[in-house]
């Protein structure tokens, strides 16, 4: 997609100017509500490794976090 430079995006959010690099490079919001966007969803995922000596894996289930202490005694 081929942006105008001279056009003025708005973030959907706040209102607030969006660069429009930040719009070429597929950004809709602003650097402050993309951020905390990102905040959110960061928060719903984590890397461990899922059993021992295992590679680390995406874990977004927090109970599969529970399992992966191989000194856990039940
Ligand atoms: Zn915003």
């Amino acid at each position: 997609m081929i942006l105008n430079p001279r056009m003025k995006f708005h973030c959907p959010n706040c209102g607030s100017d969006v660069a429009p690099a930040r719009v070429h490079l597929g950004y809709k919001h602003c650097m402050e509500c993309g951020e905390t966007q990102a905040r959110e969803v960061r928060m719903t995922w984590c890397v461990a490794p899922a059993y021992n000596k295992g590679a680390y894996q995406l874990i977004t289930n927090p109970d599969d976090l529970k399992v992966t202490n191989p000194k856990r005694t039940i």
